[in-house]
């Protein structure tokens, strides 16, 4: 059966709990930007200022965006930066920075590993490289699963994949391998790389310190700002990203993630509650968000 999922701007539930929100946690492929990559653009890619002014009404009205992605830290630094936010959450919730200077506080979370368990002056990423996963996925799974070039590059946690995979299949290959890692789907790509295989579309994949994942940086982040969940919104495109509503009081779906199998599979699933979707795709669904929460709170 479809999941039935209210739209923010029929649903008073969402308008009440958009009102005690004061930080918003942002995918941002297929979420925050539009197609090829853009802010300046519509849900298509077609030049635009909606977005651009919704994350202005958002900064003036002193109301925290923290972007929650698969890049690394470079790459969500810059970005965060350039669109006048302050803290960010890279490496599909790893890595937790406050602060966009060199003096910013970094939180590396490794998940369930005890302490000890990583030799010291080594990156969690050096530790699941030297494990063996990616050697056992490659052989597991012969032209399904490759490196994701060029974004697999300057990792400090998460080894960054792209794929044909059944995530139970891939993750049983895993449980053989030690330290304790997951694999995590982090959505659908356009293109295939070098991959050979053509019965599903590919997607990025993460394999993470076991227990890593979106939702649990986001409970570090509340924690370090000494905020509760009831604070705290999040919007995105993904099956991973609907897995940040245990931390959250809402999550938004744009509405280009209805077209996602793996979000309706996780929509048939799991209780829907607290979970919306916006009318527009990609930017133009989050600029519709931004306005949404920003009538909430009364700006
Ligand atoms: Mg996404």
């Amino acid at each position: 059966m479809r999941p039935t999922v209210p739209y923010l701007d029929e649903s008073p539930l969402a308008r009440e709990t958009f009102a005690r929100a004061s930080v918003l946690y942002t995918d941002l492929d297929g979420t925050l930007v539009a197609k090829g990559g853009s802010v300046l653009a519509d849900a298509e890619g077609a030049p635009s200022v909606v977005t651009a002014e919704a994350i202005v009404a958002l900064n003036r009205a002193g109301l925290d965006v923290v972007p929650v992605s698969g890049r690394n830290r470079l790459q969500l630094r810059e970005l965060t930066q350039l669109l006048g936010w302050n803290a960010y959450i890279a490496e599909a919730g790893a890595i937790i920075v406050r602060g966009t200077d060199l003096d910013a506080e970094v939180l590396l979370d490794t998940g369930d590993w005890p302490a000890g368990m990583l030799a010291e002056g080594t990156t969690p990423f050096a530790a699941i490289t030297a494990s063996g996963a990616y050697e056992a996925l490659t052989a597991a799974f012969p032209g399904r699963i490759e490196h994701f070039a060029p974004w697999q590059l300057d990792r400090e946690v998460t080894l960054l994949l792209r794929g044909c995979l059944d995530s139970a299949e891939a993750q049983a290959v895993l449980d053989d391998v030690e330290p304790p890692i997951d694999i995590v789907d982090n959505g659908q790509l356009r293109s295939y790389g070098t991959l050979t295989c053509r019965d599903m579309a590919p997607h990025a994949y993460h394999v993470v310190p076991r227990g890593v994942c979106k939702a649990r940086a986001i409970e570090l982040d509340l924690a370090a700002r000494g905020l509760s969940r009831e604070q705290a919104v999040a919007v995105g495109d993904s099956a991973t990203d609907i897995e940040m509503a245990s931390a959250v009081s809402a999550v938004v779906l744009v509405n280009n993630a209805f077209d996602s199998p793996g979000v309706l599979s996780e929509l048939a699933d799991r209780n829907t509650d607290t979970i919306f979707r916006t009318r527009g795709s990609r930017s133009d669904g989050w600029a519709e968000m931004a306005r949404f929460w920003l009538t909430a709170r009364g700006v």
